[in-house]
């Protein structure tokens, strides 16, 4: 049997990603190997592709990356009798280390102490990955693999989108990224009167729209609060999701919020971002930052979501063979695309 695999290895400390050979990873008894199917690109990929600041002090070299995927089950470790080959599967990114407080008490995604696959350990870009049988998540094979592959960020949407209540609400969405415009789809799904999504970025917004978004904002020329008052709103929105990682984008939420607003944060700002607390203290306003998926929460709802009529699949804008990496990623680091979609299947 061949021992190795192609693979996307970030080779040397600086700006790329190579296609190479690498050994197939072998599994540990608790362990399966998945054969990779599809995979999508993340915004996490693009920085360690571009290797800035934050790639440069997270990413060991070399690795092979990525993180978002589907594939099936090839083999299975010596304890491992839940899965078996051939199996439809996806997989939590986040490896939990089971025995701090949150872990004993089976609030894995509040682990103390998570590994990232495709960060801290090698990823899904890749023929295969080996990953802990408790981070397998059996997929409806009524999905398509497109979306499959996307359950990754779309689990920060749903997350991030299901943290409060906003059946009836108003919400309002700051970045019209993947995770943003998943997260209009979502609010719409659930039942949000107005969703308001702001972007600088026209393309994006377009596919906001597309996806369920009830007004859309271009923030570089007009203001969420003629927004508030095109939709006829007069106290604020109910509910709010950074979703771009931009400081003016949260000084956005909270001049736009009504007293006692829920706010959730995605978006990772640059270090020690100023906020003005007393918006927050004299509005009387809840922040939950969000990181990942709940285990297995998330990945539960957005299934049943997508199995009653979620439909996200006009945010996947491009697909390529894996041998096209750099066109995928060119697209993603243009602005001008939604999810771009990774075919590792070999080519007939
Ligand atoms: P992305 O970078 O593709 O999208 C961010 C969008 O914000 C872009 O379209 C950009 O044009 C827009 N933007 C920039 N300035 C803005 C402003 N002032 N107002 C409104 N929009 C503005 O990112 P993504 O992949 O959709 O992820 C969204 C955010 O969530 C990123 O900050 C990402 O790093 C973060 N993230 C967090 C987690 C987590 O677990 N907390 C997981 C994944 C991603
Ligand atoms: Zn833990």
């Amino acid at each position: 049997m061949i021992k190795t695999m192609k693979a996307l290895v970030k080779v040397r400390p600086e700006q790329g990603l190579w296609l190479q050979d690498v050994p197939i990873p072998e599994i540990k008894y608790n362990e399966v190997l998945i054969k990779i199917s599809r995979t999508a690109i993340c915004g996490t990929d693009v920085h360690i592709y571009n290797w800035d600041k934050w790639a440069q002090q997270t990413i060991p070299v070399p690795m092979h990356i990525g993180h978002e995927f589907v594939g099936t089950i090839e083999q299975v470790g010596s304890h491992v009798t839940d899965f078996k080959p051939g199996d439809l599967v996806s997989g939590e990114g986040h490896l939990v280390c089971g025995h701090c407080r949150n872990c004993l008490a089976g609030r894995r995604h509040l682990c103390n102490d998570t590994r990232g696959v495709g960060v801290n350990r090698p990823g899904a870009f890749a023929q295969y990955i080996a990953i802990p049988v408790t981070n397998v998540w059996y997929c409806d094979e009524n999905i398509s693999l497109d979306i499959l592959s996307c359950f990754d960020p779309l689990g920060n949407a749903t997350h991030t989108a299901l943290s409060f209540d906003i059946l009836g609400e108003d919400v309002l969405i700051t970045g019209a990224g993947p995770i943003g415009c998943m997260a209009a789809a979502i609010a719409k799904h659930s039942g949000a009167r107005h969703i308001v999504v702001t972007d600088v970025n026209p393309y994006r917004l377009s596919l906001a729209q597309n996806l369920g978004a009830t007004l859309t904002v271009d923030v570089s020329c007009d203001t969420v609060e003629d927004a508030q008052k095109t939709l006829g709103m007069k106290e604020g929105f109910d509910v709010a999701m950074e979703m771009s990682g931009n400081p003016a984008a949260l000084d956005t939420i909270l001049d736009n919020m009504c007293h006692g607003g829920k706010i959730a944060l995605l978006g990772i700002m640059p270090d020690r971002t100023p906020i003005d607390w007393n918006k927050v203290v004299f509005n009387m306003l809840t922040i939950k930052g969000i990181y990942g998926r709940e285990m297995y929460e998330t990945w539960y709802k957005m299934t049943s979501m997508i199995q009653s009529g979620l439909d996200i699949s006009s945010l996947i804008t491009h697909r390529f063979h894996y041998t096209e990496f750099e066109k995928g990623f060119e697209m993603m680091r243009s602005g001008q695309s939604g999810k771009v979609i990774l075919d590792w299947n070999q080519k007939e």
